[in-house]
């Protein structure tokens, strides 16, 4: 087990290590790869990109950058390793659009696969009752969005940025707005192609190597390498109405989010944002945005206060805007928002979805794209929610943020518990003879390696700071990073059950504790699937056998 202080590795341009240190090693192993009958090729030289990625944090320079054609090369070259037992200790990392915060696509001095080259057959569109796409694991989401609608067709669950690929968020999990109605991306799969850690080429679901399927998805890339999904499918909407509405109690804005997410005709987007920075609010949080009474909407003082934005987005096709309209005033009629702080916009369903795009680009104009993001991803059970918000907005986050902070529920099934009295759901006994009965109810698998608070319904709340490079101050890395650790530190003092997504841990001690009982089933698979621990070794849960 490799366990690295933060502190030696922040913005690093170089590999730990000096590839020169270990020169035979690295030429031995560099000619052994080299007699791989390939559709692709390796490259040895120019590959330190390969030792970046989003977070901009940590940065292991691999000895080699795998370009696959096809999934042979995949297989062979990890089958190759694997054969090589202990006389090598290579590892591989899968890398999909390097969007990991802590090198968790890197491989130090092992093998980045890059799987955007992969040249698997053709997306392949089916039509009918039940309709899917198989996507190579190095897809681009956005691809498959401009694919599938060539059909009417659109994946139903996002993440709210998709310049990611297919393996790269299946690995995690894929939590946006449409969660709580669809449940994560893990939980929109039929079928599985994989890779293992043995170089054995699998196709798995449900039923067919159930353990395996359920291993990958929100597996950490640790039991072997996605090279296609079936993804499933539902008709595309037009238009997108898209809302934002402002609350200055967070226990009015979060019991409107519960009392959304359980009613059963509801939006189809559901997430929040939290305001602390108060200079600049109302450009940003309404920017393209419209008013509904833009005399009252001037007249809205935030007075510096904290405020939390919901925001809801309803799909729905021209021909229909005025049942989408009523369907919405309605919907709109029952939450406790400041009357004058509704703000609406029309936008095509490319647009919504590609929404964060637009933000990347201005920031990449600015040069504030390519910086350290320290960023901090966490679950916390309903019933911890208020106690969680108290303590994080209200005291520890009391000045400017460094970006933007994302809170919204998701149910774990279609039936569940709110604090809303107004509405009648079963009971929790009811709510597991329904999930024995019909299993379709359940969004979130829990035979899927995905980790989530033990509760029913749980918050995403996502910390997405960017740090000023060389910044000493609030908006330096430093600061950032410790901030992180005080709202980490309060959750595990209070006993919240809060559980990490996208986790990251030092030792393998917190491996444990965040998989809690599930750490002896992620152990067992590990060991089937990938006995030499050869896969994803960025992300620093077990350490290569040899
Ligand atoms: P990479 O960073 O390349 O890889 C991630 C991990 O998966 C690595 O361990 C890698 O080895 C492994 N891996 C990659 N490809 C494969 C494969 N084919 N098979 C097996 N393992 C593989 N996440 C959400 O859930 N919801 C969001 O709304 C969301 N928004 C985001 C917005 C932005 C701007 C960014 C930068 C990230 C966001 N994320 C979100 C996080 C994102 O889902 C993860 O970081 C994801 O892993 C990125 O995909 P990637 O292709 O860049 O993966």
């Amino acid at each position: 087990f490799c366990s690295m202080p933060d502190k030696a590795n922040l913005c690093s341009n170089q590999s730990s290590v000096n590839p020169s240190a270990v020169p035979y090693k690295r030429s031995s192993n560099i000619s052994s790869l080299e007699t791989l009958q390939l559709d692709g090729y390796f490259s040895f030289d120019h590959i330190d990109y390969a030792a970046k990625d989003f977070g901009n944090r940590y940065h292991f320079l691999p000895l080699a950058v795998l370009h696959p054609k096809s999934v042979s090369d995949i297989s062979n070259t990890i089958k190759h390793i694997f054969k090589m037992g202990s006389t090598s200790k290579l590892t591989v990392a899968a890398r999909g659009h390097s969007h990991s915060l802590q090198g968790q696509a890197q491989a130090h001095q092992g093998i980045v696969i890059n799987m955007e080259s992969l040249q698997g057959p053709e997306m392949q569109i089916h039509t009918g009752e039940l309709p899917y796409v198989d996507a190579s694991g190095g897809d681009l989401w956005i691809n498959i969005l401009h694919e599938t609608l060539k059909y009417g067709l659109a994946p139903k669950s996002w993440t709210d940025y998709l310049h990611l690929t297919v393996g790269g968020t299946l690995s995690n999990a894929g939590i946006s707005g449409q969660a709580f109605k669809h449940g994560p991306q893990i939980n929109n799969i039929y079928q599985l192609e994989v890779v293992t850690g043995k170089g054995e080429v699998v196709t798995c679901t449900e039923k067919q190597n159930a353990e395996l399927f359920y291993g990958v998805l929100g597996g950490l890339g640790q039991f072997g390498i996605i090279t296609r999904a079936r993804i499933s499918l539902e008709p595309a909407p037009k238009m997108v109405k898209w809302i934002r509405v402002l609350y200055d109690e967070f226990s009015k804005f979060s019991s409107d989010q519960e009392r959304l997410i359980s009613s059963k005709d509801s939006f189809d987007y559901i997430e929040g944002l939290v305001i602390i920075n108060r200079t600049g609010l109302l450009n940003n949080w309404r920017s393209s945005f419209n008013p509904k009474d833009p005399l009252q909407a001037s007249r809205f003082i935030s007075e510096g206060k904290t405020l939390y934005c919901l925001e809801i987005a309803k799909y729905f096709s021209p021909d229909e805007s005025d049942i989408m309209n009523q369907k919405t005033e309605s919907l709109l009629s029952e939450l406790s928002y400041i009357s004058s702080t509704l703000f609406l916009s029309e936008v095509s369903y490319v647009e919504f979805l590609d929404r964060v795009h637009l933000s990347e680009i201005n920031l990449r104009s600015k040069g504030l794209w390519e910086i350290p993001h320290p960023w901090m991803n966490l679950l916390i059970p309903r019933t911890k929610i208020i106690e969680f918000a108290q303590e994080v907005f209200g005291n520890i986050l009391t000045g400017n943020s460094n970006g933007p902070i994302l809170i919204y529920p998701v149910n774990k099934s279609k039936y569940s518990h709110t604090r809303n009295k107004t509405i009648n759901f079963p009971s929790i006994f009811e709510y597991y003879i329904i999930k024995l009965i019909f299993p379709s109810h359940c969004r979130w698998n829990n035979r899927t390696s995905l980790i989530t608070p033990d509760e029913e319904t749980f918050y995403q709340v996502a910390f997405l700071s960017s740090a000023m490079p060389s910044s000493t101050g609030r908006d330096g890395l430093f600061h950032i990073l410790a901030q992180n650790q005080r709202i980490l530190d309060f959750c595990s003092k209070a006993g919240l059950g809060a559980k990490q997504y996208m986790p990251h841990y030092s030792t393998q001690e917190e491996w444990q504790a965040h998989f809690g009982l599930q750490w002896e089933v992620f152990v067992k698979r590990k060991s089937t699937y990938d006995p030499m621990a050869i896969l994803a070794p960025g992300q620093r849960i077990f350490r290569r056998k040899y």
